[in-house]
């Protein structure tokens, strides 16, 4: 029997990464829904190649597009924030979420509430709702499988554990860090730098926004705090490690003195598979892992002075509530201005800086909450970046 999918976020990388998986494995996989933003072009192509039941676009224009463009299309195109809400109530096996930002949570709380495997590349959600996602999903016996390369690595690693044995054997866990492509620039130079450089990543192909995270370490900030949810870890147990060759994703510290690392090549269809097959596992079509000829892994410490970002999301995470999703929020901002030319690139930890600075902490104990939390902050720091301009 085949597994029915649901990519949200179908035509960004991970989505592009999704479904190279489903085109290995045609037999294995049905594509029930799809969603994009905003490239009508490429879902209408999408929608010709893998007959969906679902298609979910961001304006009622684009959704007039797609029927000229898919006259035979049969399936529901869905518009907007409502269309992928009623997208991710549609019953799949699996769904994968690839939207990128906060506007993946409102989804996520959906499909969390679904039963069935969520497969969730969208670590913004976990960042600014991490409890209430996780409950959720607990409550409605959904099984989150993360996506994002580390938290994969440490959830395979933490397999044979259980409640009681992972709070009496952990110690630490560890997440890697490439450093990104100014992992050896000085201040000075890291205040000169173009959104194209940053958006330019050594050893991943990834999406703008979350290549500037990885730039700025703000994305291994908001993976620590994506790992505290995920695995329910004290945050005095989480730790950074930077190494640049993106070989070893996670490890996991136990008391005895032994420390498991799962190591990949840097190549997304890894966890894809992982989570998309899941308890099984499948062919991803990435080359084989070949220590002789890479030769060397490096390791070294993160520098919190010249990667604000990385300490003021430790921060946050330690301060818990809605700090983080606060957080998330004015970086989100800030990372658009960045691209936009609003901001310069040393600015992005000032907005987010500032922001939570003035943050008086709140409750996040329901998704209104959350969305007032969040709607706040990003107002505050486009209040800020007008005082920068
Ligand atoms: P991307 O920018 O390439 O793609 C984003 C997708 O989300 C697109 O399909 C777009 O249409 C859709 N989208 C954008 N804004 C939207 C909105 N407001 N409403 C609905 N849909 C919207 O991003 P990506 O690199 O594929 O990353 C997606 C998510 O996965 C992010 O949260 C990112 O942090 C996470 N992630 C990505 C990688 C990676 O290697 N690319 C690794 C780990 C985690
Ligand atoms: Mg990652």
């Amino acid at each position: 029997m085949s597994r029915s999918l649901a990519i949200f976020g179908a035509t960004g990388t991970i989505g592009d990464n999704a479904l190279n998986l489903v085109d290995q494995h045609r037999e294995r996989f049905r594509v029930g829904v799809l969603s994009a933003h905003s490239n009508t072009q490429k879902l209408a192509d999408l929608a010709r190649k893998y007959s969906p039941d679902v298609l979910v676009i961001g304006t009622s224009e684009g959704r007039e597009k797609l029927r000229q463009d898919l006259p035979d299309f049969k399936g529901d195109i869905l518009v907007g924030e409502a269309g992928l809400l009623a997208a991710a109530a549609h019953k799949v096996d699996v769904a994968v979420l690839a939207i990128v930002g906060f506007a993946g949570l409102a989804p996520a709380m959906v499909c969390a509430a679904q039963g069935g495997i969520l497969a969730l590349a969208n670590k913004e959600a976990l960042v600014a709702a991490g409890p209430l996602l996780m409950r959720t999903a607990s409550d409605n016996n959904t099984q989150i499988l993360p996506v994002d390369s580390e938290h994969n690595a440490i959830y395979q690693l933490l397999q044979v554990q259980t409640q009681e044995t992972f709070h009496k054997s952990i110690e630490k866990i560890v997440l890697t860090a490439s450093g990104g492509p100014f992992r050896q620039f000085s201040l000075a130079d890291m205040a000169q730098v173009t959104p194209a450089q940053a958006v330019a990543h050594p050893n991943w192909d990834m999406g703008a926004k979350i290549s500037v995270d990885s730039a700025t370490l703000m994305n291994k900030g908001l993976e620590l705090i994506e790992a505290r949810y995920l695995f329910d870890i004290d945050p005095d147990r989480l730790d950074v490690l930077v190494h640049p060759q993106s070989i070893v994703h996670g490890l996991v510290y136990f008391n005895d003195g032994s420390v498991l690392a799962q190591k990949a090549c840097p190549d997304m269809r890894v966890p894809l598979a992982y989570c998309m097959a899941y308890p099984e596992r499948i062919a991803s079509g990435v080359a084989p892992l070949d220590l002789a000829a890479q030769g060397r892994l490096d390791f070294e410490a993160a520098d919190r002075d010249r990667f604000a970002c990385l300490a003021l999301a430790e921060a946050a995470m330690q301060a818990d509530g809605d700090a983080p999703c606060v957080l998330n929020a004015a970086n989100e901002i800030a990372v658009a201005a960045f691209l936009d030319g609003q901001i310069g690139f040393a600015s992005i930890g000032d907005v987010v800086d500032a922001v939570l600075q003035s943050h008086q902490a709140g409750a996040v104990d329901s998704l209104e909450a959350i969305v007032a939390a969040d709607a706040g902050a990003r107002h505050a720091a486009q209040q800020q970046i007008k005082t920068m301009r």
